[in-house]
């Protein structure tokens, strides 16, 4: 009696085996297929396919498992083959670290983002004068850093609120960058004005609102320019490295990726730092991460507390934005940091981080 129930264990554990080797050569398959399907850029999940492989497994099942076992069993092995070809097709995306497993460093003439030293690229939330982006700069470049951020094209949420200086502000931030040797990193909010803003600006940037605007996520993919991309407030990742896999599939390699808060239903902060996107982003990416503090926390007490999480947590730097009197300010009034704060702010941090550019 032991003797056969030894041998019948036998028999499943050898049927076992089959099986596993028949699922397995059934997932490489799978993967041939899933390869062909991305080269011709098929739909992975295929319900009539599914369908017709259900029938007929059906048609010919002979027992003792009843009809309704042989399909959810037969759908949970077509599930699985399904997250392998997700897998894949995550693993094949340009933005992805499987496809690049070294760092990108984005080079913004001489400056590297991405690189050795962490960043900060700093300035008011809008340009609204030349004196008050010259403060800002001055500064800026005073503690040896090496961007100067401004608004010119504002995305605001009230069509009443100021909406920027336009291409006036643009020229300002030029001409002040110029004058203390920055770099212009400044939002750009529609693929008509690309084309005026490339001679003025460095870095294009691209707000959380238009994150998913895909026609300007091509127009920058055709630029030979770096791009900050901010994440939506309502964005998730994967939503995120998508957009960035538009620019990179139109031709632009230069994306700096930058985790700005979402939108949650917590009301003491403006937004929810997602602190974790960080080091997925670094995992599942080889872009430069930012952490866009400002907009992240929408007030100024807790900035410097969240530029050290940022950077413990593996960002290449952080953005911040200041203005010379805050309370002035025509956007962003409540968040934005004074000068004094400023130097404070980069004090702290360069205890932590004894460079950054
Ligand atoms: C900004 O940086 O000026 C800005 C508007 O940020 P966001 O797009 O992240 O809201
Ligand atoms: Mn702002």
């Amino acid at each position: 009696m032991s003797e056969s129930l030894e041998a019948l264990r036998a028999q499943l554990d050898a049927i076992n085996e089959d099986i596993l080797h028949a699922l397995n050569r059934r997932a490489r398959i799978v993967e041939e297929i899933g390869r062909l399907k991305l080269k011709q850029g098929i739909n992975r999940f295929d319900p009539v396919r599914e369908r017709a492989m259900l029938d007929h497994l059906v048609s010919i099942n002979e027992g003792p498992f009843d009809d309704q076992t042989i399909r959810s069993l037969f759908k949970q092995i077509f599930a699985a083959s399904l997250q392998l070809q997700k897998k894949q097709h995550e693993q094949a995306l340009l933005v992805s670290r499987a496809r690049k497993p070294e760092n990108t460093v984005v080079y913004v003439g001489d400056v590297a983002v991405g690189g050795e030293h962490p960043v900060i690229i700093a300035g008011p939330c809008s340009v609204e004068s030349e004196a008050q982006t010259a403060q800002v700069a001055e500064v800026v470049a005073g503690l040896g850093l090496k961007f100067l951020r401004g608004g010119a094209f504002k995305p605001r949420t009230s069509p009443y609120d100021f909406q920027g200086l336009g291409l006036e502000g643009l020229k300002i931030l030029r001409e002040v960058a110029n004058r203390y040797d920055l770099r212009v990193v400044s939002e750009i909010m529609t693929p008509g004005d690309l084309e005026v803003a490339a001679d003025y600006v460095d870095v294009i940037q691209i707000g959380a609102r238009n994150m998913q605007n895909f026609n300007l996520l091509k127009a920058v993919g055709a630029l030979d320019k770096p791009v900050l991309l901010k994440r939506g407030m309502a964005a998730t990742i994967e939503e995120f490295k998508f957009a960035a896999e538009y620019i990179l599939s139109h031709g632009n390699p230069n994306v700096i990726l930058t985790e700005r808060g979402i939108r949650t239903y917590e009301k003491a902060t403006r937004n929810t730092l997602d602190i974790s996107a960080v080091p997925i982003l670094k995992q599942e990416t080889h872009l430069p991460v930012l952490v866009d503090v400002t907009h992240a926390a929408g007030r100024r007490d807790i900035l410097l507390p969240l530029a050290k999480a940022a950077l413990a947590a593996g960002a290449d730097g952080v953005m911040i934005e200041v203005h010379p009197d805050p309370n002035t300010a025509l956007s962003d009034a409540q968040q934005q940091i004074d000068l004094d704060q400023f130097r404070m702010f980069y004090q702290e941090l360069t205890k932590n981080v004894p460079v950054f550019i």
